[in-house]
């Protein structure tokens, strides 16, 4: 166990962290650690995690009280405590708003798409808990569905929540959440992204192991798993069943194809195998004054 003075010192860098990178504006987030088996530390409200000082933590005690501090703890801290009281496991938890990860939770998008190995391996997929108001009792309602199954969720048009052994891996969910989601915009932006299969989705699970990654639950072993699903007590990953099966569809066709179709015909370099068109810039000029043409 950490010394009180130095887990201090750590929630001022992670909140410093969190600021520098843009994860919370102004007063936004909140931070807290297991302090002994029976107290919290935390951050305090009203405050902005990028010019903490150590003295400004609060300590409660697992139902909230104030034991010690200047300040009143966190606006969130009844999340905070509900996390605790779900999961004996967990030593740290960090809430922020990361705009990529945050445009998701305000899409109702969740990040369950089974993209990268190294989310797989880690957090598994993240859901989405459902909206509640922040700083009320809901919110940790909304959170007690996901926290058994999960490190990190995204909240409702709020942000996202991370948990971990200790601090560092708390936050550091925090960052592989907002970078997966910005892969994952990236990969949309480009017409969707290319799952990995179900067989290769259980065989990264099985890694965890070796690897030393205490994950809170499995992977659902069938996407049809609804039971399981329904209370979280496993992860739900979007995999298709088969290498190379595409289980997402790919985007709408692009103005291109659109043009291309409305013409009647398809242009010389086209390769439908490929689900690719490829247009000189006179074929696309001809297209598009044929498609203004058609429009008159
Ligand atoms: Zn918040």
């Amino acid at each position: 166990m950490s010394s009180e003075s130095s887990l201090r010192a750590d929630i001022v860098e992670v909140g410093r962290r969190m600021y520098a990178r843009g994860y919370t504006a102004s007063n936004d987030g909140n931070i807290s650690v297991r302090l002994g088996a029976d107290r919290l530390l935390m951050t305090p409200k009203s405050v902005c995690k990028g010019f903490m000082t150590p003295d400004m933590m609060c300590i409660t005690d697992l139902d909230g009280r104030k034991l010690q501090g200047d300040r009143d703890p966190s606006s969130e801290m009844l999340m905070h405590l509900e996390v605790y009281r779900q999961r004996p496991d967990v030593q740290a938890v960090v809430h922020a708003h990361p705009p990529t990860a945050t445009g998701f939770a305000v899409a109702g998008i969740p990040l369950d798409r089974a993209v990268l190995a190294e989310v797989l391996t880690t957090l598994g997929s993240i859901p989405i808990a459902e909206y509640a108001t922040p700083s009320t009792r809901e919110l940790p309602e909304a959170v007690r569905k996901y926290i058994k199954a999960h490190d990190g969720m995204l909240l409702a048009n709020h942000g996202a929540l991370t948990v971990g052994g200790d601090l560092y891996s708390a936050y550091f969910k925090m960052e592989t959440i907002e970078h997966f989601a910005k892969i994952s915009l990236v990969a949309r932006l480009l017409g969707g992204e290319n799952l990995i299969a179900r067989e290769e989705v259980m065989r990264l699970q099985q890694l965890r192991g070796s690897y030393g990654i205490k994950a809170p639950a499995p992977i659902c072993a069938d996407l049809s798993d609804g039971a399981a699903a329904a209370d979280a007590s496993c992860q739900t990953v979007q995999a298709p069943s088969g290498h190379g099966a595409r289980l997402v569809p790919d985007s709408p066709p692009s103005l291109a194809q659109r043009l291309a179709a409305s013409h009647g015909g398809t242009p010389a370099d086209a390769s439908p195998e490929a689900g690719e068109i490829r247009l000189t810039y006179r074929e696309l000029s001809a297209l598009i004054e044929d498609a203004v043409r058609n429009l008159r």
